[in-house]
Order: structure tokens, then C-alpha cells, then sequence
């Protein structure tokens, strides 16, 4: 296995540099139908930037 970036846990997820832009992706994702109680902007703990989607972190239930 290669260690690029300490973790790695957000490959495959579109990363953006600014909350703000990510905040933007997630209103138009709203738009197209996705759902907002489960679409989220968040600053991601493993890489320097942000994504969207489901927020990280034990779903209870
Ligand atoms: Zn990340």
C-alpha cells in the first residue's frame, strides 16, 4: 500500500479548497433532488480541504 497523504480516507471524494465553494456544489446538489438532511459541507480531518456529502462519523441507529 502506498501512504501518499497520512490517511486517505477521502479518496474518490471531490475536495474543494474553500468552504464556500463546497457550500455552493451542496445548494445545487439540493437542486438536482439530493437530500438536504443528509448533504453536508465539511471541512475534512483528513486532507486540507473540504467536501461534500454525508457527514462524517457514526451514524447512530
Ligand atoms: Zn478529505
Amino acid at each position: 500500500m502506498s501512504t501518499e497523504t497520512k490517511g486517505r480516507k477521502c479518496d474518490g471524494k471531490r475536495r474543494y479548497s474553500h468552504l464556500e465553494q463546497a457550500t455552493r456544489v451542496r445548494a445545487r446538489l439540493i437542486l438536482q433532488g439530493a437530500h438536504p438532511a443528509w448533504l453536508r459541507a465539511y471541512a475534512c480531518e483528513h486532507c486540507d480541504g473540504f467536501h461534500v456529502g454525508h457527514r462524517p462519523g457514526r451514524r447512530k441507529t
